[in-house]
């Protein structure tokens, strides 16, 4: 077996609404030797991976594979169900899949869900080499492949804070983006509802609260200022200083660096000049400035307050054991580590426990060494700071806070001035005002961590995360995003997706557009390019001020990554007509069809809107299907009689009545426009732009937009190079018409045809060409379609695609004679020589219909000419 192609799709594709691994499957031989011809195979793989019993498969109950797999499928069959069983091994919950022939033989689709992109890849190749071990005989053996697996896993998982504030954006239905890899930024939300945020710092974060945490004395003297209880200290910086400090604060005293953390450095319970010697050394190798500081005796809390709200209080206590009169100090410290809730470093909810230098002469102190047998109930201490990052435990006491308490510490978050703080508080208890006991505050952390309060090891956990998208997104009823249009179809994508987006900013809303060309937020083009694919989405929806995100949805982009957003508000299809067939195993119009369809069925059921083309029968037929939410159809014909139950149920058309196009709805009429005062119908010429002007408004109206804007949208959006550049652009040079456009299939030729027709008077010269990678059949057709359109034809080539160079204009060329002898044809390989030459050759009166890549380069060169201003061209 060979693998072809491997790559997730990342949202709605052509197999399904959810993210889906794709892959190509070359079986080769395998095709000649379905299950049931290999001895025993199923027997084998119940035994390697006894929880393969619960895939019902199409059996529809639980060992329904494994019945298929006994009567006989294909091994691609069996790669799927493996894919889909090794990622619910390591922990991710997963059970759509298919396995799909495809049109070559011995070659499969098979496609199944994934949770993690990296994961789901790797256990897609598992299954490949164990499925074909299974099939040569070999043995199996799982435990490596898991152990991989996992590495992969938690190569990607997200640290525990991020991990919770992501979980509980998705409860909420706001989507999280990951911005940078190796980083955990990460955007919450679309566009201008956008928030972002990295470990526990947020975009309001206050960078000042963020210094003033960094430094404890700073830190100190505000809340000194501000009367809440801190140890006394001074700064120095030398032993000298430290020793008189020390005698002027009283002893016991603390020496820490002025900044750092994860108790490094820190000595505490100093009482004597040997040990203040050691523990000023220990604080200067961090930082060149020491803290001495009093010592407060009491526990070590932290306290987090999130918003200005206290949302959870752990009591923390360092690394420790407690004996049971059997075992020694070392047994204890092993039977700790042996919970599988304390792992390596911050990855895990608790640390292990690292004997250490610190550890000797903790328990030293004490009289003890690791082989003392600990007294029953006798705790011994293994460091002498909390930090779970050192083996530290903590007890929840999220309940058990005074509210003086409570007030004092959601005060420290406002004086310092940060959104979400940890505030370390030593204290005996936190059920006492802290004027009633020993108590101090002795620093403020800034991007605190959760893991001692969503996982404490005593006490109920806290759903802190949940709390930090409360304060981002304070409004219950938000999910963080801005309303989506999607616009596909086989021809007018980028003119409608461009009408939309002018008609939406004329109706005062920013809004970020992608498409065939360009990506532009409001009217800068931020990009140049073909955004007909899901980057474009990434782009606009990370854009900071985008209120409204429009999207040319190409098939390209849906068949390799699937669609860059989860759900829309608005889906347009415009038409679905023969063009790509043959690509990437969509051979049918019904293909096609299911392919475009992905825009509808991707529409969010409750709001949401499609807008469908009545005329079009696939469109009819297939969108209507697929369609989710309200279906706004648009339709030439006012009377059509498919219509008339949707209508009677007011539900909305559009239509072109009495010369206007309206909308429809029940009894009512609403005239939106006069046909003949829009500039990009030509007359009514255009009746193409007529059912993408009537798209755009339908899509427009669906996100709820005014009639009189929908009007004002459509009256100033003129086809010039400006504002729908290569589309129907319309120019008159000494006397010669011209049109610029920029169709290449035999459809949007034919929906040319009508505007040549009521533009040309005279001679017609056509210069034209095709994408290399159509069908033969179809690059002759187009060639038959332009004769009928052109006396005087030049075809040209620049996109091979694949073919040997000039095979695609021959096939344009012969299609064009064959069709029509009396057109005079001409093969001119360089598009800017064949436009040199059709240029010179038209005279006064004659028609040039330029369909041509090179648009710029075009309209320099007609420039040459005398030509008209833009304020002309408008009028
Ligand atoms: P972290 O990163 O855990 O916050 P840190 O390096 O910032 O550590 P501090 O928080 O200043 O260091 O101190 C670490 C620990 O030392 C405290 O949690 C507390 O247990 C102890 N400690 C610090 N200052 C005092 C003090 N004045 N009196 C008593 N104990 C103290
Ligand atoms: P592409 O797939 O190349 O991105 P597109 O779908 O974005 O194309 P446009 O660029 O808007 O389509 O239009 C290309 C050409 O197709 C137009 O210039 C016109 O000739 C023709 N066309 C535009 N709209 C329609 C329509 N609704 N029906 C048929 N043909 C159309
Ligand atoms: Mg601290
Ligand atoms: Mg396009």
């Amino acid at each position: 077996m060979r693998i072809l192609e491997h790559r997730a799709l990342r949202g709605p594709n052509y197999y399904s609404r959810y993210k889906t691994i794709y892959m190509r499957l070359a079986i080769d031989e395998l095709e000649e030797r379905p299950s049931d011809k290999v001895p025993g195979i199923a027997d084998k793989l119940e035994k390697l991976m006894p929880s393969i019993h619960d895939h019902r498969c199409s059996v529809g109950e639980p060992g329904g594979f494994l019945k298929r797999l006994r009567a006989g499928t294909w091994a691609g069959h069996l790669v799927e169900h493996l894919s889909i069983e090794l990622q619910n091994l390591v922990g991710f919950s997963v059970g759509y899949g298919k396995a799909i022939d495809s049109y070559d033989p011995g070659i499969y689709n098979v496609v199944y869900r994934y949770r993690d992109e990296a994961t789901g890849l790797a256990a897609g190749e598992a299954a490949v080499e164990i499925a074909q071990k299974l099939y040569d005989g070999e043995d199996v053996d799982l435990g490596p492949t898991i152990d991989r697996l996992k590495e992969v896993r938690d190569a990607n998982a997200l640290g525990p804070s991020t991990g919770s504030i992501v979980n509980a954006a998705k409860a909420r239905s706001i989507p999280a983006y990951n911005l940078t890899e190796g980083t955990s930024y990460t955007q919450l939300g679309h566009g201008v509802k956008q928030r972002r945020f990295q470990a526990t710092v947020t975009d309001s974060s206050g960078i000042i609260g963020h210094s003033i945490a960094d430094d404890k004395q700073w830190t100190k003297q505000i809340l000194d200022n501000a009367g809440v209880p801190v140890p006394r200290g001074q700064i120095c910086y030398s032993f000298e200083e430290a020793k008189s400090a020390a005698d002027w604060i009283g002893w016991p005293v603390v020496t820490k660096p002025l900044s750092g953390n994860h108790g490094r450095g820190v000595t505490t319970g100093i009482t004597s000049i040997d040990d203040l010697k050691s523990g000023y050394e220990a604080a200067h190798a961090r930082h060149e400035t020491v803290l001495v500081e009093r010592y407060i005796k009491g526990e070590d809390h932290r306290i987090l307050v999130i918003g200005g709200k206290l949302v959870a209080a752990a009591r923390r206590r360092p690394a420790h054991v407690t004996g049971d009169g059997t075992n020694t100090i070392q047994q204890l410290i092993d039977i700790e580590n042996s919970d599988p809730r304390r792992g390596v470093g911050h990855e895990n909810l608790l640390t292990q426990i690292h004997v250490d230098e610190q550890t000797h002469r903790m328990l030293e102190q004490v009289g003890y060494t690791l082989d003392t047998v600990l007294p029953e109930g006798e705790v011994a201490y293994l460091k002498s700071t909390a930090n779970l990052s050192t083996g530290g435990t903590a007890t929840d006491l999220t309940d058990d806070v005074h509210p003086e308490v409570r007030f004092t510490m959601e005060r420290v978050a406002r004086l310092v001035g940060l959104d979400i703080i940890g505030i370390d508080l030593l204290a005996e208890n936190l059920v006492l005002p802290l004027d009633q006991q020993s108590a101090g505050v002795v620093e403020v952390n800034a991007g605190p961590g959760f893991r001692m309060h969503m996982a404490p090891t005593h006490g109920t956990p806290r759903p802190v995360g949940e709390h930090v998208v409360d304060m981002l997104f304070p409004d219950p009823t938000s999910n963080g995003r801005i309303p989506i249009t999607a616009i596909t179809g086989t021809n007018g994508k980028t003119t409608t997706t461009r009408l939309t987006t002018h008609i939406l900013r004329q109706a005062g809303h920013s809004v970020g557009m992608g498409c065939t060309g360009t990506v532009e937020i409001d009217n800068h083009v931020i990009l140049r390019g073909d955004y007909s694919g899901p980057g474009a989405a990434q782009a606009v929806l990370q854009e900071p001020t985008v209120e409204h995100a429009v999207l040319e949805v190409a098939r390209g982009g849906i068949m390799r990554r699937g669609l860059g957003f989860d759900e829309s508000d608005v889906g347009v299809l415009l038409n679905i007509a023969s063009d790509h067939l043959g690509e990437r195993d969509i051979h049918t119009l019904d293909e096609l069809a299911r392919c475009k369809t992905v825009v509808v069925d991707s529409v969010k059921k409750e709001g949401g809107y499609c807008v469908l083309n009545a005329d079009d029968p696939l469109v009819m037929e297939h969108g209507t299907y697929w369609a989710r939410g309200e279906i706004i159809y648009f339709t030439m014909d006012p009377d059509n009689p498919e219509l008339t139950e949707h209508l009677s149920d007011h539900r909305m058309v559009l239509s072109v009545k009495n010369g206007k196009i309206v909308l429809l709805k029940g009894q009512v009429t609403v005239d939106i426009v006069d046909v003949n005062d829009v500039p990009i119908a030509f007359e009514g010429h255009a009746l193409f732009n007529v059912q993408n002007a009537m798209a755009a408004a339908g899509a427009a109206i669906g996100h709820g937009v005014e009639i009189d804007d929908v009007r004002a949208g459509l009256l100033t959006f003129h086809p010039t190079p400006a504002q729908m550049p290569g589309r129907t652009n319309y120019f008159e040079a000494d006397g010669v018409k011209c049109l610029i456009d920029y169709g290449h299939n035999v459809p949007a030729l034919e929906a040319l045809e009508s505007l040549v027709r009521g533009l040309a008077t005279k001679r017609r010269i056509g210069v034209a060409t095709a994408p290399g990678n159509r069908r033969d059949d179809d690059l002759r057709a187009l060639g038959g379609q332009l004769a009928s359109m052109c006396d005087r034809l030049y075809v040209y080539e620049t996109d091979a695609r694949g073919r040997e160079t000039g095979e695609t204009a021959k096939l344009i060329h012969s299609g064009a004679t064959d069709a029509d002898s009396s057109v005079q044809v001409e093969t001119i390989m360089s598009e800017q020589e064949a436009v040199a030459k059709a240029i010179a050759e038209a005279e006064e009166g004659d028609f040039l219909l330029l369909l041509v890549d090179d648009i710029e380069g075009t309209t320099e060169r007609l420039k040459g000419r005398s030509f008209p201003t833009q304020a002309e061209i408008a009028h």
